[in-house]
């Protein structure tokens, strides 16, 4: 998660629900997720090992991070969904008489939906792989690991990529899976994404975005985008529905009416995309040298990603498209 638009402050009484609709029609169930906290762990202690030197954009250990999610997501069966049939997806920086003309990755990669038609559609799941590099040494450590911020959300869409590969049946829409990086530079690698789909943008009906999945209490998560779509109130209902999570959920506090620009579904938010973000909180180790992957919580992660796998499943497998709450459309999508 990027430092700049945290404010703390309060949602106020936007909590409404929003009904959910069922569609009527036969539904495939998803089946059981194979999300196991072993995963998470093992996906976390790559990106967040200290010879990945905090995968900053742009860096060679940046590149090993996206060479790692690009096999993920080939051993998963994913089809490349980057530009020119690669899974990489190019975005220029600024150019630097240190580095030349850089550019950074996003990763993307497709699981193709069930539906003849709405397979055209998608569902959208983002994470975050970069993270700030080398800082200031704090106790002789200066590698900043991102262990939390976002080896976890990323190990989360991997996880979410093998069990999606790995369903009998599929649901009725595609389902992009979309690792950026970039967000810690003001999320260089998601507003690229929009502003250069590589899938029609309009048929983007909603998106997941993991950030941060790791941390705090074991019991719970946070909705930041909590009241304002249809997809709020179905991930409340999926929290119920699967009490072996041992997962409550309720609005982030640091969230607000208009949403403040802290993560990869801004860009997609003001583009009028419907959206939740998953995330567990701010601790002490956010942005520093130890936010190590020893700190993590692999169990809780593995539950927030069974969480984030009914909810992508739903909103892929639905007729009906997430819809936004009217004042919360006002307020979060640009009219351009
Ligand atoms: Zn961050």
């Amino acid at each position: 998660m990027s430092s700049h638009g945290r404010r703390v402050a309060r949602i106020g009484c936007l909590a409404a629900a929003f009904a959910f609709g069922l569609a009527a029609r036969a539904r495939a169930v998803a089946q059981q997720p194979a999300i196991t906290p072993e995963m998470l762990a093992r996906h976390i202690h790559v990106l967040a090992h200290d010879s990945m030197r905090g995968r900053a954009t742009p860096s060679p250990e940046l590149e090993k991070a996206a060479a790692y999610v690009e096999e993920v997501f080939r051993g998963a069966g994913l089809g490349p969904a980057g530009d020119g049939g690669a899974y990489q997806q190019r975005f220029p920086l600024r150019p630097s008489a240190a580095s030349g003309d850089p550019s950074a990755p996003n990763v993307v990669g497709l699981l193709g939906g069930r539906d003849p038609v709405l397979r055209g559609e998608y569902v959208v799941v983002v994470a975050h792989m970069d993270h700030l590099g080398i800082g200031r040494s704090e106790r002789g450590d200066s590698i900043r690991n991102g262990a939390d911020d976002n080896a976890s959300g990323t190990a989360g869409v991997l996880a979410l990529a093998a069990a999606f590969g790995r369903q009998v049946t599929r649901p009725r829409r595609s389902i992009l899976f979309l690792v950026v990086s970039g967000e810690e530079r003001g999320m260089l690698g998601s507003r690229y994404f929009v502003a250069h789909p590589t899938v029609p943008f309009e048929r983007i009906v909603g998106l997941v975005n993991l950030d941060m999945i790791s941390r705090n209490r074991p019991d719970s998560v946070f909705l930041n985008g909590w009241g304002k779509s249809t997809i709020s109130g179905l991930v409340r209902r999926l929290a119920a529905e699967h009490p072996e999570l041992g997962l409550g959920v309720g609005p982030d506090v640091q969230d607000r009416p208009q949403t403040p620009a802290d993560s990869d579904h801004w860009p997609f938010q003001r583009r009028g995309v419907p959206y939740i973000f998953f995330y567990t909180g701010e601790h002490g180790d956010y942005h520093g040298p130890t936010d190590h992957a020893e700190r993590t919580d692999p169990d809780k992660a593995s539950r927030v990603t069974r969480l984030a796998f009914y909810t992508v499943w739903e909103m892929a497998e639905s007729t009906e498209r997430p819809q936004w709450g009217a004042e919360a459309r006002r307020l979060n999508v640009s009219p351009r």
